[in-house]
């Protein structure tokens, strides 16, 4: 049975809150969306007919600032999914010290069964039921798992038209036509390659000569492979999607298997690899293992089976807490998802930036900016994971949650 995500994100922040004695007020705020919007989406499709989705979206806390997250759209999406990802984003915002609290939105749907007509309308009508409660000043949406800069664009020409002014800033991940920021597009795999950098740097892992599986080939994993492969020269043996997977000893061009996924819908039956289960392509023996796909990959069931060094979560939630009992067992370094995928919401915090001053920057300096941020968050959990004796998860929570803590305290809230 899959986990339930909030219940998750529960048990990571009641380890947190032991850890650092929290009173139960405090932690009773912590545990629970400041606010919850769920609403009806009647959306009317190419056939004619008016089909009905259903929309979520989670603020969860915004002591520290504006609340900020994607907007995730997807068959099996839930009210519990929507929650548990807006308080990663919360933690996630905090760790790198950025001004935003978290949040999340989500709808049910099938994007991959949906024309570009339907997706555009369905993502106005999104807008159209959220503009009262999002803002740069509010509530700032981005993409997530099957979203674009396309719907990123609809989206946020639907709040500026019902604003009656341009609003670039209520939106980030957009297209750079429209105020999108240079360096977006690969923010999140580029931060968690500063991440393995840094994790490479302390076990004294020689990078060029480390293999690598990539397990999720989105737009996360697609860039993981291809810049891992490209910056740091290491060997991509094993890709995988949602249909499967491929392995070749020998290593796979990661550009090729993202021109053959484009084509075919897949990355299997990708020329010259062999065929490999998604159970089998998590503990293969391998220096680093990147969970780019969805929450709960790796679970009490498989843990035990994980044979790399390094895990990097570029996905958000791939380990489940039981998962990581064991692992901790095994000295397996895992970089926990709030720190290694940070960096998507960095750059967009980069890019709401350069909305709100009007002043757009080289992809040089966003680069420059996301390395000097994600690392500096990377040595102070490092830090604290030492001196405290605990994984990197439990030193990543524990920034993240004195920092909030702090912001409400400060606002007496408690
Ligand atoms: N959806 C991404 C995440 O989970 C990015 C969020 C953002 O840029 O606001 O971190």
């Amino acid at each position: 049975m899959k986990k339930n995500a909030f219940e998750v994100a529960c048990q990571q922040l009641d380890l947190v809150a032991k850890e650092l004695k929290l009173k139960p007020e405090v932690h009773s705020i912590l545990r629970q969306p400041m606010r919850e919007l769920r609403f009806t989406l009647p959306v009317r499709m190419d056939n004619g007919k008016v089909k009905i989705f259903q929309g979520f979206r989670v603020q969860y806390n915004d002591a520290r600032g504006p609340t900020k997250g994607g907007i995730r759209f997807h068959p099996e999406e839930t009210i519990d999914t929507v929650r548990a990802l807006a308080a990663w984003m919360t933690w996630k915002c905090a760790v790198v010290d950025i001004p935003y609290g978290g949040a999340k939105g989500g709808i049910i749907c099938n994007p991959k069964e949906m024309s570009k007509g339907e997706l555009e309308r369905l993502s106005r009508a999104y807008i159209d039921k959220l503009y009262l409660t999002i803002g740069s000043e509010k509530d700032i949406p981005a993409p997530d798992v099957y979203t674009n800069p396309q719907i990123m664009a609809w989206m946020m020409d639907e709040y500026s038209k019902l604003k009656g002014y341009n609003s670039p800033g209520v939106i980030t991940g957009k297209p750079l036509s429209i105020g999108g920021s240079l360096g977006r597009e690969d923010a999140t795999a580029r931060g968690a390659l500063f991440t393995v950098r840094e994790a490479a740097k302390y076990l004294k892992l020689d990078l060029s000569k480390a293999t690598v599986v990539i397990q999720g080939y989105g737009n996360a994993g697609s860039f993981m492979a291809t810049l891992t492969k490209k910056l740091f020269g290491s060997k991509i043996v094993a890709i995988s999607d949602s249909k499967g997977g491929i392995y070749n000893s020998k290593g796979l061009d990661p550009q090729a298997v993202l021109e053959h996924k484009k084509k075919s819908g897949s990355v299997i039956d990708f020329p010259g690899t062999k065929k490999i289960s998604n159970k089998a392509i998590l503990e293969l023996k391998v220096d680093i293992l990147c969970p780019c796909a969805l929450e709960n990959a790796i679970t009490e069931e498989n843990a035990k089976d994980i044979q790399t060094k390094i895990i990097a979560e570029v996905a958000n939630g791939p380990t489940t807490p039981e998962a990581d009992k064991i692992l901790s067992q095994k000295k397996t370094f895992v970089i926990p998802d709030i720190l290694c995928n940070s960096g998507g919401v960095v750059v967009s915090y980069f890019e709401w930036v350069q909305n709100n001053s009007g002043y757009y920057w080289k992809e040089k300096e966003v680069c420059e900016r996301l390395d000097e941020n994600i690392t500096n968050a990377f040595t102070n959990v490092l830090d604290v994971s030492i001196v405290r004796k605990v994984n990197l998860r439990l030193a990543a929570y524990i920034i993240a949650v004195e920092r909030v803590i702090k912001a409400m305290r400060i606002r007496g809230w408690i």
